[in-house]
């Protein structure tokens, strides 16, 4: 089971995706804990993105996409994966396709986390209130969401005519939410 989520910040896209981690036991791959385990571990790769991710940027594609094709290419994703934070960007989602394509896998469904932008902002200003992550301050944020709004909605358009595309209404609470993804995903 190859799965994506994929959603604007505060859609709860992450919630969902470890518990499908969870429930399915396939790994949770989330570029955004990916590259901040990197920061914390002082890697050569964690020095070269921390100020990119302090910033809201997104972090070039070469870099990103490097990353995930080693971590897709790993004995535990073999039987499938739940992608958070990838594909970003067209190109992204370009070299997702040839590097599964070329072992023979595809991606089989993709949920889409639908959700208000003032909603969205609502539950940010919790979420950096619980957690402080130093990238959720309001100007920051605001930035974030203005990338996902030029650069990964077209991904979600990309996807939508592929017909794999699984809109979920993301303003119910999150056991609803679930319950949607539970009645969405092929056995
Ligand atoms: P959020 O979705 O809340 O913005 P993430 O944890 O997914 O947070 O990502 C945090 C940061 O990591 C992003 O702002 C960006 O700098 C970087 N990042 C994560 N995934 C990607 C990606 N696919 N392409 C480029 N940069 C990424």
């Amino acid at each position: 089971m190859n799965l994506l989520v994929l959603g604007p910040q505060g859609s709860g896209k992450g919630t969902q995706a470890k518990r499908i981690s969870d429930v399915h036991g396939i790994p949770h791959v989330s570029t955004g804990d990916m590259f901040r385990a990197a920061i914390v571990a002082r890697t050569p790769l964690g020095n070269e993105v921390a100020p990119i991710l302090a910033s809201g940027e997104l972090v070039p594609d070469e870099l990103t996409i490097a990353l995930i094709r080693d971590r897709l290419g790993e004995e535990d994703a073999l039987r499938g994966f739940v992608l958070d934070g990838f594909p970003r960007t067209l190109e992204q989602a370009e070299a997702l396709d040839e590097m599964l394509a070329s072992i023979g896998r595809g991606i089989d469904q993709v949920l889409f986390f639908d959700v208000s932008d003032e909603l969205a902002a609502e539950r940010m200003r919790g979420r950096a209130a619980a957690e402080g992550r130093s990238d959720d301050t309001p100007d920051i944020l605001a930035r974030r969401l203005a990338i996902y709004h030029e650069q990964t909605e077209p991904v979600v358009g990309r996807y939508r005519a592929a017909g794999i595309l699984i809109p979920l209404c993301a303003e119910l609470s999150v056991d609803d939410v679930s319950d949607q993804i539970l009645k969405a995903l092929k056995p």
